[in-house]
Parts: structure tokens; C-alpha cells; sequence
């Protein structure tokens, strides 16, 4: 209300440089550039790091299509690593496929990392990679506002962290997305290329393409509200993460994905619960995960299998990829569940008790 009644209605303004400056502090950062959306944010990284045709980025297979289209946005060629257990980057896949395309004379000109539903990557990993073959990192934390590694928060690693406000995200904008970094050339670059790339003078003086890439004061007043709110959301989303493990733990051959990060006394590296997922053992089972989706549509309840992976996915058919099978395990037994912080617990009922319901049928 403030921001609509402050005549602040352009890109810019108040609200936005105290969003930036909040947002900074939470991610122990020392510059934040707000931007319209986290795929505006992972394109403007990659441009920040001179990413160009020619080039190829290394990123992480199981992910959003965003984190691939933003590679591709600018030229370069995405190459996919898969994942480990945890659905993250594979670092020694990664160390694989670094030597291997160094061998091959290709240019690696930043590795893309992604923090997958909510967990931070194993950045200590990443990075020593990343330093051997001295290629910048960028931390595609879209997924992960709130989570920790080792006391450190998400979106404090890397050359360049990003983050999405999109309404599915577990604080919003609606739309909205940030580039985070330490490197004050990198933060100028940023704010100028997404202002249409002006130079400073009167009258609109243009040298190189820019982009209208900025975040509007109205929005940013409404992440402002939802940052003040995120540790409760966070909190909300632990306790229905809890509520489904205590279920599941008498369903034979489910898991949760994900655990057992952020019990009691494990607060050092925590996600941030975005999702909860489960993977399906179909063998112990007798039903699918995608037996499962189907049966809570019926009872329209949404579930959504993991990410399809990039290497899988028709578009990136072509693509190089460094596999190890992980990913598309985890695809074809993955299940995330209703996990939003304003479900109560009376919708945590109903999805376990439909699933319960389900189950029983196979048994
Ligand atoms: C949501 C998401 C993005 C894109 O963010 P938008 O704000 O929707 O553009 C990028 N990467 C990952 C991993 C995401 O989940």
C-alpha cells in the first residue's frame, strides 16, 4: 500500500534498492541487482562472465528448463552433468566432464550450479572443480531462499547467485527475480545491461544491446512484505515436511527425497522445504509414482513428478551429457507432493489420507 500510494509506479524506486539491500543481508552478499524475473537474472550472469556464442556452460541435467534457456539465450552451448543421490550435481561427474571438454579445446566459460527443491549443492565440491580449470560458477539458487550449507546461506556461493520470485517459489513477487554477487564490476555491469544498456547521459546514448530486465518498485514492495514472512513460511513448510515423514514412515517402499536434512539439532545445512518430495520403491510398492499422480488428480489433489532432465528432454536431444542414470531414476520414481506454506493441517489430512486410501488398494 505504501508503494501504490508513494506514486512509485515506474521500474525503480525506493522499494526496490530496500529490497535489494534486504535481500543482500540475508544472503550475506555485498551487492544485490533486482531484476524481473530469475531467468532475466541466470541470462544477465552468464552476459556478466563475457558467456557467448562458441562457448559451452556446464550445468546441472535435473532442472528447470530455465537454468538450459538461459545458456542458450546467450549464444553459448549447454553441456548437462547428471545428479548424485541427493539430486544435485554429480562433483565428480563434474570433474569428468570439465577434463574431458578442456581436452576436447572447448572454451568452458562459467558452470551453472542448481540448488534442486530447496538444497543447497555441495559448493565445496563445485568449487574446487571450478578453481582447477579456472571456470567462474554461477549458483542457480531459484529453489533454495532460506537454506543453509554448513551455517553459510543459499545464495552466497558462487562468482554470481541468482533467485526467483515466481509465484511458485516459496516467498514472492508474483514475478521478480535477483542477482546476487560480491563483485562490484559485476553489479554495475548487471543494472546496466538490464536498463536497456544507456549510457549516463540526457539523451538515451546507446553503445552495446541491453534489456528491460528490472523489477518495478510495486513488486519489490510486495517481496519486502513476503521477505519479513519467510522464516515463517519456512517453518510452516518444515512442519508439513515432518507431517508427511511421519506418515510415510508406515508406508513400505516410500522414502522421503530430501531428509534428513533440517531435523531438530541440524541446523548448520538445512533446505528451505520448498517441495517435499518422495521416490516410489515400485517393486515394494506395487504402484507407480505415476500411479500415484493420477490417483490424487482424481481426487484433485496436484502432485508432479521431479524435474524431467534436461538430457531427456526433446529439445536438448542433441546436447552433450555426462550421465550416470541418477537423474532419470529419480525422475521416473519422484513425486513432489502439496507442500505450500498455506496449506493447514487439515489439507495435510486429506493428501495423506487419499494416499493412504490408495495405498491400501495394492497391498
Ligand atoms: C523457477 C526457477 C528458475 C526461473 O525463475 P523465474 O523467476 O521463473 O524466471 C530458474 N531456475 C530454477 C532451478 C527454477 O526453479
Amino acid at each position: 500500500m505504501r508503494a501504490l500510494k508513494s506514486g512509485w509506479i515506474a521500474p525503480l524506486g525506493p522499494e526496490v534498492d530496500a529490497f535489494e539491500f534486504e535481500v543482500a543481508a540475508r544472503t550475506a552478499r555485498k551487492h544485490a541487482v533486482a531484476l524481473s524475473s530469475g531467468t532475466a537474472a541466470l541470462h544477465l550472469a552468464l552476459l556478466a562472465l563475457d558467456v557467448g556464442p562458441g562457448d559451452v556452460v556446464v550445468t546441472a541435467s535435473m532442472t528447470f528448463a530455465a537454468t538450459a534457456n538461459a545458456i542458450v539465450y546467450t549464444g553459448a552451448e549447454p553441456i548437462f552433468v547428471d545428479s548424485d543421490e541427493s539430486g544435485n550435481i554429480d562433483v565428480n561427474l563434474l570433474a569428468d566432464a570439465l577434463s574431458g571438454l578442456q581436452r576436447r579445446g572447448e572454451r568452458i566459460s562459467a558452470i551453472v550450479a542448481v540448488d534442486l527443491l530447496g538444497k543447497v549443492a555441495d559448493y565445496d565440491g563445485i568449487t574446487a572443480v571450478a578453481a582447477e580449470w579456472g571456470v567462474p560458477v554461477v549458483s542457480d539458487a531459484a529453489e533454495s531462499l532460506g537454506a543453509y550449507l554448513g551455517g553459510r546461506p543459499a545464495g552466497t556461493f558462487g562468482d554470481i547467485a541468482i533467485l526467483s520470485f515466481n509465484g511458485n517459489k516459496v516467498m514472492t513477487t508474483s514475478g521478480g527475480g535477483m542477482l546476487l554477487t560480491d563483485s562490484e564490476r559485476i553489479a554495475n555491469r548487471v543494472r546496466y545491461l538490464s536498463t536497456q544498456a544507456r549510457q549516463p547521459v540526457i539523451h538515451y546514448e546507446h553503445e552495446e544491446i541491453g534489456y528491460n530486465y528490472r523489477l518495478s518498485n510495486i513488486l519489490a514492495a510486495m517481496g519486502r512484505a513476503q521477505l519479513a514472512r519467510l522464516d515463517g513460511m519456512i517453518e510452516r513448510r518444515r512442519q508439513i515436511r515432518l507431517g508427511y515423514e511421519a506418515f510415510f514412515s508406515d508406508v513400505a517402499g516410500v522414502e522421503l527425497f530430501g531428509t534428513p536434512d533440517g531435523r531438530e539439532g541440524d541446523s548448520a545445512t538445512r533446505d528451505n522445504f520448498w517441495l517435499t518430495s518422495v521416490l516410489v520403491d515400485y517393486e515394494r510398492t506395487g504402484w507407480s509414482s505415476e500411479d500415484l499422480i493420477q490417483w490424487l488428480a482424481k481426487v484433485d489433489i496436484e502432485a508432479r513428478p521431479l524435474w524431467k532432465p534436461m538430457h531427456l528432454q526433446p529439445v536438448f536431444a542433441r546436447a552433450h551429457a555426462y550421465i550416470s542414470g541418477t537423474a532419470e531414476r529419480l525422475f521416473r520414481t519422484g513425486v513432489s507432493l502439496p507442500s505450500g506454506s498455506g496449506m493447514t493441517d487439515e489439507d495435510l489430512a486429506r493428501v495423506t489420507r487419499a494416499i493412504e486410501a490408495f495405498d491400501r488398494q495394492w497391498r
